[in-house]
């Protein structure tokens, strides 16, 4: 399967969970290439923001930034390996992400069943912006779903980051959770109008704070708790963001 690269090897780490109901928990990322969407602050644009692509990025602005190499971003690698890499790590949960990782379900499969043979005790979390819908076989294979719709804030059309359908079947999922990042006010009056429309339970909606540092943490957290507070939505902070800021592959 086609996962992203660091400089010293495939994207696959063991940290702590920053994001969503488990976050603390220690947990191995491995982090797929390729996304259908290209929101302009994704923090992960060497998944996808490769050289000869229209898209556009809110980096553009600095004169220093480029489009990836591909070559030099993404690294093809066997199941085997990637089990491998995984489970040298002393961690039986696993958090697939990238990216979008629904754009490779058929290989993560192999991924899941080749650790779930070395140990069945192994739990698999995915992280899916919500617009692909899970093979059944993936969603029967995985423990949790993250799923992290985007609003108008991302820069993409409304019909290419709402799927309708992908998002009323993660609704009605019991392994699904949803979460949003937001700034304030207009961000959390979406996130208002998408989960009456799509029937999402508050119980079910986390939001976050926008930011890529503490002080901006704060500051847009501030404007989540209250609404949180009010609409019985649980508040998330982003643990990794303050413990490294917005550095890859910790
Ligand atoms: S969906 Fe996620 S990975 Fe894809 S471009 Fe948006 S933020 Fe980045």
């Amino acid at each position: 399967m086609l996962l992203a690269r660091l400089d010293d090897g495939p994207e696959i780490f063991h940290t702590l969970q920053g994001e969503g109901v488990s976050a603390g928990l220690p947990a191995v990322f491995v982090r797929s290439s390729l996304c259908n969407l290209h929101c302009r602050w994704c923090d992960t644009d060497h998944t996808w923001n490769f050289e000869g692509t229209p898209w556009q990025h809110d980096k553009d602005a600095d004169p220093a930034y480029r489009k990836h190499r591909k070559a030099e971003v993404a690294i093809e690698l066997p199941t085997s390996e990637i089990v491998a890499r995984v489970a040298a790590f002393p961690c039986r949960r696993v958090v697939l992400t990238g990216g979008e990782p629904l754009l490779q379900q058929e290989a993560w499969l192999d991924v899941i069943a080749g650790l779930r043979a070395v140990d069945p005790a192994y739990v698999f979390e995915v992280e899916t912006n919500g617009t692909r819908m899970p093979l059944p076989e993936f969603r029967a294979a995985v423990d949790q779903f993250n799923v992290s719709p985007k609003l108008a804030n991302s820069g993409m059309a409304e019909g290419l980051r709402t799927s309708p359908e992908v998002l009323a079947a993660f609704a009605a999922d019991p392994k699904a959770w949803f979460k949003f990042v937001a700034r304030g006010g207009d961000d959390l009056a979406e996130i208002d109008r998408f989960a009456t429309r799509f029937g999402i339970p508050a119980g079910k909606i986390l939001v976050m704070p926008e930011g890529r540092s503490s002080d901006e943490l704060d500051r847009h957290a501030l404007e989540v708790a209250p609404r949180c507070i009010a609409r019985g939505w649980r508040f998330c902070d982003r643990l990794h963001v303050r413990l490294w800021g917005d550095r890859r592959g910790v």
